[in-house]
């Protein structure tokens, strides 16, 4: 919301979240209120806020579905031509441009032809439900033993969208469902869950090593689901499809399109690639179990926590950060700060 503060806008409705409950795989739990408030909107929404302001911007949309694309000259490269399907199959070319830009998400094709696939252990699966009714006033967090990804709830406007996400091939997505059905059977009940409406996704987290990505190439260049400008830890990718988008349209307003690469390492390569690294240690259930512990007991984590949340902690000085704060920490997790009655607010064991 701070890197783009035209989203805060009365026709874009926002729920506004003030705290995030953590559940570790034993059922342990811990609430943190949340430093900076989380912003959760509905997707339609935030898709037909961006179009209406590119077209307001001078964008000229036209809603069809890209079928092919290709050098619109001789030569391979640009200009390029573009082939679409508008919603009765008629099949129209545009021609030419001089920068074709992918955007087409996880699912779309325009990666593969250009950069190639991404291996099917970088890839994330995400299964969930939109449950009727805005039930729940906090963002959960869930973790479970053997999973390297999480389960969530986000709290929505007039529903609550929820959620399971871990490497793709892990677990058999059946097993997958298992986990956040009886998760969200035990919170909720099975009338809600039988009510809620089902989907499934793929996400393309960023690669451990940045050595073989390719973001662009002569004319052309990749952003959002299609560059893998996902945090493979949270595998949140929304603001970074923002992002990305910015650094490469500052490129080309700058007339310097080759500078985009490099400025998209720089700003979320490297993080993205020492959270690659580190997934498999991160779900660890042992270290879940400890965070949420120290969690409850220390208003210090939390505050880390709550800025990791927030996109404000970078990985690569969080163990820094925890070092530094070693002493405070350990003096709110043991000490006076945390007796019985601290102690039976912020601890909830769950069966
Ligand atoms: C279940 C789930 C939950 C998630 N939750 C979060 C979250 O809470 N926070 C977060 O930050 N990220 C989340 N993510 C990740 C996030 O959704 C993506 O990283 C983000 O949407 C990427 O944006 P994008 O514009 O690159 O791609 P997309 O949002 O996928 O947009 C691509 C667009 O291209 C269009 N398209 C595709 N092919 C064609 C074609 N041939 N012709 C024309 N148009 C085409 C599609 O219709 C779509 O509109 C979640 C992902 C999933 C699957």
């Amino acid at each position: 919301m701070e890197t783009f503060p035209f989203l805060h806008d009365a026709r874009l409705a926002a729920r506004t979240l003030r705290t995030c409950r953590l559940i570790a795989p034993s059922g342990i739990a811990a609430t943190i209120p949340l430093r900076e408030p989380l912003y959760v909107f509905r997707r339609a929404d935030l898709h037909q806020f961006l179009l209406e302001r590119a077209e307001q911007a001078g964008a000229r949309l036209a809603a069809e579905r890209v079928v092919a694309f290709g050098p619109a000259g001789a030569r391979p490269g640009p200009p390029w031509s573009i082939d679409a399907l508008d919603a009765s199959g008629v099949r129209r070319r545009y021609a030419p441009f001089d920068f074709l830009i992918a955007a087409d998400g996880a699912g779309g094709f325009t990666r593969r032809r250009l950069a190639g696939g991404i291996p099917a252990a970088e890839l994330t699966q995400a299964i969930g439900y939109y449950l009727p009714d805005a039930v729940e006033q906090d963002v959960v967090l869930k973790f479970c033993a053997g999973v390297q990804g999480y389960a969530w709830v986000f709290p929505r406007h007039d529903h609550d969208a929820a959620g399971i996400c871990g490497t793709l091939g892990a677990l058999p997505a059946a097993q997958l469902r298992a986990l956040l059905d009886t998760f969200l059977k035990e919170r909720y009940g099975p009338e809600r869950l039988a009510r809620g409406t089902h989907y499934a996704a793929l996400i393309p987290g960023a690669p451990a090593s940045l050595r073989d990505l390719r973001l662009q190439g002569s004319g052309w260049a990749l952003v959002g689901d299609t560059s893998r400008s996902v945090d493979p830890l949270t595998r949140e990718g929304i603001h970074y499809a923002m992002e990305s988008a910015e650094l490469l349209a500052e490129a080309l307003v700058a007339d310097a399109p080759e500078s985009y690469a490099a400025r998209w390492r720089r700003t979320m390569g490297r993080e993205f690639s020492w959270a690659g690294r580190h997934v498999a240690e991160f779900f660890e259930p042992r270290s879940i179990e400890r965070l949420v512990r120290l969690c409850a007991r220390s208003a210090r984590i939390a505050d880390i926590l709550s800025d990791l949340l927030a996109g404000r902690q970078r990985y690569r000085t969080l163990a820094l950060r925890l070092l530094a704060n070693g002493p405070v920490i350990a003096w709110q997790a043991l000490g006076p700060s945390s007796g019985p009655a601290d102690h039976a607010r912020s601890w909830q064991l769950k069966h």
